[in-house]
């Protein structure tokens, strides 16, 4: 009597059988409820990424993650600890510790994020060519056939302005990679990708969900080597004698992934306005003053296209954040 009294106070979870020795049994019914959690509770392209062409395992994403933690009962705690590198650029890392139940239950689970201002995609910024009219970075070469010059395009979120195609204040615009003047700029999108790599992480390895899911694929691109931190020639895509031989498949296939996940989280994973927009930063004006049109499908891209692609796509993508953040910011202001 007593024995069984005491059976049935302990959580679920911490039953020595469920916990330590989980029998395969135990395992499949884990994994089938991950996944009918998945198909039922979740929806495709805000809580995790199934992208056509682009790899078979699901990425999750942050939300998918939460979802994940209400099933399991987990409340993860976050610790950040931030270094800095000097030059005023920061590394934050974050722990996320997977508590059973609430704050004060035992600790279950544990993942590890880190997000640094050095990483490329923060420490420089594409310079493009800023609209004199509304500010943004939404300047393409108008097409011929309307007249040439230049033109703040709308479908990337510009202001439809016009410029002639000699126009100083256009053509004399630095464009190229630079190094971003202000890393504090990137402290709190460090702090956030930092937290979330650290939550994703921990989702993952706590629930058993990785069998099912991939971790973010952003968070795996390798550092790209110093080479490419120099200034690139703007629209076309390098000549081939700047690039050294082909690179392994799979690298190429994990950008193209990266490409699809960037655009289709800026359009809150409307897959047509994606393609608009790779479309979009893929048309480009020849030396013969020939409008190449873009691509629609990151599948189309060639091999040589990708780094270009990519490297837009993280820059749309940051100011994207950046605007996020901005606007958080701004309410945040408004509340106090
Ligand atoms: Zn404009």
């Amino acid at each position: 009597m007593e024995t069984e009294k005491r059976e049935m106070t302990l959580p679920a979870v911490l039953e020595p059988q469920a916990l330590d020795v989980m029998r395969p049994d135990d395992l499949l019914r884990r994994m089938r409820l991950i996944q009918e959690v998945a198909s039922r509770a979740m929806v495709e392209k805000v809580d995790y990424g199934t992208i056509p062409g682009c790899g078979d395992k699901p990425t999750l994403f942050k939300a998918g993650a939460e979802k994940l933690c209400v099933v399991f009962r987990l409340v993860p705690r976050i610790e950040t600890t931030t270094t800095e590198l000097g030059g005023g650029h920061r590394e934050v890392s974050s722990v996320c510790y997977m508590h059973y139940s609430s704050h004060d239950g035992p600790v279950v689970g544990q993942g590890v994020g880190t997000c640094s201002t050095m990483e490329t995609k923060y420490r420089y910024r594409q310079g493009q060519r800023k609209c004199p009219a509304c500010g943004r970075e939404t300047i393409i070469k108008g097409k011929e056939e309307f007249g040439g010059g230049w033109l703040c395009f709308a479908k990337m979120g510009g202001c439809g302005a016009k410029f002639g195609s000699v126009d100083k204040s256009i053509v004399d615009q630095q464009v190229g990679r630079v190094e971003n003047s202000d890393p504090a700029d990137c402290y709190n999108t460090a702090l956030k990708m930092s937290k979330k790599r650290a939550l994703v992480d921990a989702c993952l390895t706590t629930t058993g969900a990785s069998a099912i899911f991939t971790q973010d694929i952003e968070d795996f691109v390798p550092e790209p080597p110093a080479a490419k931190a120099e200034p690139l020639k703007a629209e076309a895509p390098p000549p081939a004698e700047e690039k050294p031989p082909p690179k392994p498949q799979s690298k190429d296939v994990e950008h193209r992934e990266e490409i699809c996940r960037l655009l289709l989280e800026i359009h809150g994973g409307d897959v047509d306005k994606a393609s608009g927009e790779l479309e979009a930063i893929t048309t480009f004006v020849g030396k013969d003053g020939k409008t190449i049109p873009g691509k629609r499908k990151t599948s189309e891209l060639s091999e040589r296209q990708v780094p270009v692609v990519l490297r837009k796509a993280r820059d749309l993508h940051d100011e994207w954040q950046a605007e996020q953040t901005q606007t958080a910011q701004d309410a945040e202001g408004k509340n106090q």
